[in-house]
């Protein structure tokens, strides 16, 4: 009601200008929906009964073949610059907002249902999502969650029943397969896209601009509300000197720098985790900085710093592993744009933006590599050598993490013998890389030893920040496989495995095992925007 929205409710594809909604029902078809999983900790979240998930109707509601009582369902118009080149309006295609919940702790908590059909937003696309993506979605937004990786989450996903046509991309194919929905959840679902839009539509759609970030701050930065914008100039600019950045002055300067700082920090644990976005396009990146839009993500297997899931961005590598914290900060100079272009920011706040995300990302990443290898202090010699060993070697990420706490702060362990706690993620490296490795296996029992700690403390703390299970592109194959054939067991075990990564969770071990040679078969793993 704050915003500005369309006056049409239609769902006939258009620019939808001096908007920043549409209200557009569900409409995806459905006959019979079958819940597939659900997350206990979301409906937790929302003050859900765990027995509504018995009821016989209930997915219908989360297909949105049935209307929620109370609800008014509405799509976003926003924009993006994908793969850096801005693309004008993009919006909601897909993804319609069911309407928020106020739990019983005064949170409030946006649901939507992705896959639910047309919008003004769908462009030539259809507003469905296929099974196969949707359990990607949904597992990867709770297996996030459960690393303690800020991110969107899942409440439910449902099979409409109807199927879907996708291009196979790989051999070219039109294929039909299963439809699906996945309820999303999350305090908001606003991108840097949502800001940047509006900016591109002429002055007067500048004052959009400022009132979405009012209400953004209003909403979801409220910590922020009472910072008076200073009136007239600092001594400093009076003088023509460059004026000293006063965050207190200005909540517009104070909330982009937290924007930046949320996005950096969320970058910093991606990179710890190993994780790939593969699509981290303006449009997918959230002003909350939480993870959002799963799609052609991965998690590193074997390290390889030019990972990239996804097989659109094969070219170019733009949104591979490495780049991640220089993509950060690219995209959040295009968020401070339109913030500049509607006067809420100046040019050097702007520049102060942009500072504090590399500050952000420098400590966080600093800290977590440093927690990664039970370490007090920031070794950069120590962590380089270690990255490079492990590309070189092509060893697995989260495995060699998990099995480094198993090595002793000892001085007298024989040459021989220094491999042993880590020769399991080790299998592949010849004679002449064994030195390297003895070598940074030595420099890292010095630093042990110089830090103090013991080694049971030590292999704690690690194994909370080294998970165990991350959810390998061949995990989820796997359940893909299963659910397609009517089998929803796997993506339930998935589920909770996933909710607890850091556990040993004895009995589990097979989820922790490295692909198979058959998710190295062209075709079976390959991932692209189409879903
Ligand atoms: P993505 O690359 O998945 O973030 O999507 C980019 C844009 O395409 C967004 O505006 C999506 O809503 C839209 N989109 C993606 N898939 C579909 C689809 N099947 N139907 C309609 N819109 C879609
Ligand atoms: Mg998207
Ligand atoms: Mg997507």
């Amino acid at each position: 009601r704050e915003l500005p929205g369309d006056p049409r409710s239609d769902n006939i594809p258009r620019q939808v200008l001096h908007a920043c909604y549409t209200k557009v029902s569900p409409s995806a078809p459905v006959e019979n929906p079958k819940l597939v999983a659900w997350s206990e900790s979301v409906a937790d979240l929302l003050d859900l009964d765990h027995k509504e998930f018995e009821r016989p109707d209930f997915p219908r509601f989360f297909s949105g073949e049935t209307p929620l009582v109370g609800s008014v369902p509405y799509a976003q118009c926003y924009g993006g610059h994908q793969f850096g080149s801005w693309a004008g309006q993009l919006g909601d295609g897909r993804a319609i907002t069911l309407g928020e919940v106020l739990n019983s702790r005064g949170e409030r908590w946006e649901l939507q249902l992705k896959g639910a059909g047309k919008t003004p937003y769908s462009r030539f696309a259809d507003g469905l999502a296929v099974l196969r993506s949707s359990i990607r979605e949904f597992l990867c937004s709770e297996a996030m969650h459960g690393l303690g990786i800020p991110t969107t989450r899942a409440l439910c996903l449902v099979e409409t029943g109807k199927s879907v046509v996708r291009d196979m991309f790989y051999d070219g194919n039109a294929k039909e397969e299963p439809g699906a929905i996945v309820c999303r959840v999350a305090p908001s679902f606003l991108r840097f896209g949502s800001y940047q839009l509006h900016a591109t539509r002429g002055k007067e759609d500048l004052e959009i601009v400022r009132r979405l970030a009012d209400y953004t701050i209003r909403h979801h930065y409220p910590h922020l509300e009472n910072i008076k914008k200073s009136e007239g100039l600092s001594f400093e600019a009076a003088m023509g000197d460059t004026p000293a950045i006063d965050l207190t002055s200005n909540k517009y300067a104070a909330w982009a720098v937290e924007v930046a700082e949320h996005t950096a920090y969320l970058i910093a644990r991606w990179q710890g985790v190993g994780f790939t976005h593969g699509v981290l396009n303006t449009d997918n990146m959230s002003v909350l900085g939480l993870t959002i839009d799963y799609g052609p993500f991965g998690f590193l297997d074997a390290f390889d710093p030019s990972f990239t899931p996804n097989t659109t961005d094969l070219p170019g590598k733009r949104y591979c592993f490495a780049n991640q914290p220089d993509v950060g900060l690219w995209n959040i100079a295009q968020f401070t744009g339109p913030l500049s272009a509607a006067d809420l920011i100046s040019k050097d706040e702007a520049n102060y933006v942009m500072e504090r995300y590399g500050t952000k990302f420098m400590d966080e990443y600093q800290s977590i590599m440093t927690k990664k290898l039970g370490l007090s202090k920031y070794n950069k010699q120590l962590i380089s050598k270690l990255l490079n060993n492990l590309a070189v070697d092509k060893v697995d990420y989260t495995n060699f993490f998990r099995l480094l706490s198993n090595v002793k702060a000892d001085r007298d362990i024989p040459e021989t013998e220094l491999l042993v706690p880590i020769k399991a993620a080790l299998l592949d490296i010849g004679k002449e890389r064994k030195e390297a490795w003895i070598s940074w296996v030595q420099t890292y029992i010095e630093e042990l030893v110089a830090s103090g700690v013991s080694d049971e403390e030590r292999k704690a703390t690690m194994n909370r920040v080294n998970p165990k299970y991350v959810l390998r592109n061949y995990l989820c194959q796997t359940a893909i496989d299963a659910a397609d054939l009517g089998d929803y067991e796997e993506v339930r075990r998935l589920l909770k495995v996933m909710e607890h990564p850091y556990d040993e969770q004895p009995g589990m071990e097979k989820y922790a095992r490295l692909p198979p040679a058959w998710a190295y078969r062209p075709g079976v793993c390959m991932l692209s925007c189409s879903s």
